[in-house]
């Protein structure tokens, strides 16, 4: 095989951007943002009335009709009678009772640490309004604690005093800020580069939370950059394959391979979850570390479902040929193996970062 074949396996780029999002600190932090997200919208059990009984979504402008049952505008306008009475009067007047009680909830905002302006730092201000917020504690008044702590943060920005917010929802029985206020926490952990620290307040999050949370792909990534074992990735592989989101369980074999490249179990359940040039790039970039690894079976197996995937226009026939060729005459001949896996390497990491 001469030099020249080796043009055969450059790979466009693009196929590998999609590729490597989301297994990186960065990718986490949005993650969490997306989860907390999710949280803020999540409407209680006790908040139910809040619900449109039609669309079950939170009502925008809940308007009472005269048979005294309440609905979002927008449904009314769909409707011919009540549904709950049949009453077919459908007259009504906005339930400005209840838009009240649903702003209230939504503006009822969790500490952050957004207020903290480095201008603003006194430590030792923060530490005295802390005294003070233990002491509300003590006498049983969380409220005016939590308000407390609030207030230390805009003179702070430590995180030991960030992770009692969570604490006290949790007293205060209130699942759901509890949660939402570990995943603020363990954002701040993860800019700080604390990743220890943050999968266990990830942990916290999921004992506290009412609602599942899925974070699993962000803890799961968390402990493999912690402890990349053979006990965690094992463990990660498990958790990808209970995951009922395939999103998630995505996610966490890209994980996988993102701390151990020669994991070809994640690479093989991770393929049939992909579609398109993602799916591709996985399954060549399987066949490029099986053939590093010295398994060229696998890396032909890896090659050959490759192949018959619906061909992208990146890669022509003969591009095809040439890195099938490759793997294939690795398995026949490996005398200069070695060269070609280490020009393989080069050529990609080049294409990788140009
Ligand atoms: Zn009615």
């Amino acid at each position: 095989m001469s030099t020249s074949s080796c043009s055969y396996i450059i790979l466009p780029q693009s196929l590998y951007t999609n590729f490597c999002e989301s297994t990186q600190p960065e990718g986490w932090v949005k993650r969490i943002s997306i989860v907390a997200q999710r949280l803020i919208a999540w409407i209680p059990p006790e908040n139910d009335r809040f619900r449109d009984h039609v669309t079950l979504e939170l009502m925008q402008n809940p308007t009472m009709l005269c048979c005294s049952h309440t609905f979002d505008q927008s449904t009314i306008e769909q409707l011919e009678a009540c549904p709950m009475c049949r009453d077919n009067s459908l007259w009504g007047m906005p339930n400005l009772l209840v838009k009240q009680m649903i702003e209230d909830w939504k503006e009822a905002p969790i500490p952050t640490l957004d207020g903290f302006r480095e201008i603003n730092r006194d430590e030792e201000l923060a530490v005295q309004i802390q005294e003070l917020a233990r002491r509300y504690i003590d006498k049983g008044h969380y409220d005016q604690g939590l308000k407390a702590y609030g207030e230390a943060l805009s003179y702070t920005n430590s995180l030991e005093a960030y992770a009692v917010i969570p604490l006290l929802y949790d007293m205060l029985d209130e699942p759901e800020k509890a949660g939402l206020a570990c995943l603020n926490l363990a954002r701040y952990q993860i800019e700080k580069g604390q990743l220890q620290e943050a999968s266990q307040t990830l942990e916290c999050a999921k004992e506290m939370a009412r609602e599942p949370l899925n974070i699993d792909p962000v803890l799961a990534g968390l402990r493999l950059r912690v402890n990349p074992t053979k006990e965690q990735i094992r463990a990660a592989m498990e958790s990808a394959a209970q995951q009922k989101d395939l999103g998630a369980a995505r996610t966490i074999y890209k994980q996988v391979i993102a701390v151990s490249l020669y994991a070809f179990d994640a690479y093989k359940a991770l393929g049939p979850l992909l579609e398109g040039k993602e799916q591709l790039c996985v399954y060549i970039e399987a066949a490029k570390h099986a053939a590093l690894a010295g398994e060229f079976v696998l890396a032909n197996d890896f090659m050959t479902t490759a192949e018959r995937l619906e061909c992208p226009a990146e890669m022509t026939p003969e591009q095809w040929r040439g890195y099938a060729e490759y793997i294939t005459e690795r398995d026949i001949d490996c005398t200069n193996a070695l060269e070609y896996v280490k020009l393989l390497a080069q050529t990609n990491e080049v294409n990788r970062c140009p």
